[in-house]
């Protein structure tokens, strides 16, 4: 299918129709699948006849929505994921060894940093943490045994970009690998593969899932390193995505376009409306033309995407102050749903980093991260604005 438009692609890709011929996705919540004969359960265990047999190795919806991503993403391979820090997981363990280095974004998802620095770490892998946008730091910091630079852009939750035609460039004359989590962006709005970058991961339980019900994650690239490597992490690690999650994923694909679409329309007019307010320190959005990554920004993706985070005036109390007058925003970590969603990350996602890994993420103490939704923005500032005064 791959003169089809993206819209066409959310659709349609993928779906191989059972018996049935039935019109929407199946789920087929089996654990095996059986063989006709001895034969044909050696050779699909062997791999010489390629079909599925055991659901944490394949299954059929979740080949669909590993099928239908990877032509969203322009991948030639995709793997499914229980969550996405599973994803990002599968990526390290499928591709390093003991000896190599990592250099990564200090702005990344807070448990990303503690998978690396408390994890990865103890079994011989090395990390350097660097400034996302500055280019210098990053080729600065590489060494030989580089094996891959991970990022994050936009960047969760101060939605910093890099430029990642030029950070693939620095990467691949290290030769070195280029993974960025495409979470904030989702390929509606990016599309890192055609930037240069190797490897996709993404968390689906946001916006691709959409509606905040199920967790999952993927990853994007080629078939020897995603196809191989990485699926065997999955296939004898075990952290296969269910069938179920797969089907939720594969139909919010279905929406992904339209729905991130609305988001940054909400998005914009809600940053906008926040740097009017008294009480706003600064605002954080990649549609604002005085965000630093302004013009990379509009050059790199086709949105701006959903995600606004906003400093408070008087820290903590004063930003706890405004959560605790809201009466219909979710207060909640996860993001990328329909329902606006407010953190506070210096207690909640970042909580859990040290004061000085927190002073270097610029995770101050009254910000505030909003995952807009696709209610009446005019609801969603009246919301904010009972607890500004
Ligand atoms: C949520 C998130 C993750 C981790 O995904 P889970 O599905 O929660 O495991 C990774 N990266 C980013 C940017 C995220 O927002």
């Amino acid at each position: 299918m791959t003169d089809y438009s993206f819209e066409t692609l959310a659709i349609r890709a993928g779906h191989e129709r059972s018996s049935f011929q039935e019109n929407s996705e199946a789920i087929f919540t089996t654990s095996s699948f059986i063989f006709k004969s001895a034969e044909e359960a050696a050779a699909r265990f062997s791999g010489e006849e390629k079909a599925h047999f055991y659901t944490r190795v394949s299954n059929p919806t979740v080949s669909c929505f590993q099928d239908r991503l990877a032509a969203l993403e322009g991948g030639e391979c995709c793997v499914a994921t229980a969550t996405g820090m599973a994803a990002i997981l599968a990526v390290m363990l499928g591709v390093l060894k003991a000896g190599d280095h990592v250099v990564s974004s200090r702005s990344i998802f807070g448990t990303s940093t503690l998978l690396f620095s408390n994890y990865l770490k103890k079994f011989g892998v090395d990390f350097d943490f660097v400034e996302l946008s500055d280019l210098n730091a990053w080729q600065t910091a590489l060494k030989p045994n580089t094996r891959l630079l991970f990022a994050e852009t936009p960047s969760n939750p101060l939605t910093e970009i890099v430029d990642i035609k030029a950070l693939s460039e620095i990467a691949h004359a290290n030769g070195s690998l280029l993974v960025i989590d495409n979470v904030f962006c989702t390929p509606a709005l990016q599309k890192p593969l055609s930037l240069g970058a190797d490897i996709v991961v993404h968390s689906a339980t946001k916006y691709i899932d959409g509606q905040g019900r199920c967790m999952g994650g993927a990853v994007v690239g080629d078939k020897k390193i995603v196809g191989e490597d990485i699926f065997g992490v999955l296939r004898n690690g075990g952290i296969a995505m269910s069938p179920f999650n797969a089907w939720v994923f594969t139909k919010g694909l279905e929406t992904l376009s339209l729905r991130m679409q609305a988001h940054c329309n909400n998005a914009q007019k809600l940053a906008v409306w926040l740097e009017q307010q008294d009480a706003v320190e600064k605002v954080y959005y990649p549609g604002l033309a005085n965000h630093p990554q302004y013009e990379l920004a509009k050059k790199q993706q086709t949105g701006f995407g959903g995600m606004v985070s906003v400093v408070i005036k008087g820290g903590k109390e004063k930003s706890w102050n405004i959560i605790n007058k809201l009466q219909m925003l979710s207060i909640t970590a996860n993001l990328g749903d329909t329902k606006t969603t407010i953190t506070h990350p210096a207690t909640t996602t970042h909580g859990r980093l040290s004061q000085d890994q927190r002073d270097d993420a610029l995770i101050s103490d009254g910000l505030l991260r909003i995952s807009v939704g696709l209610e009446d923005v005019i609801d969603i500032q009246n919301d904010l604005a009972r607890g500004m005064d």
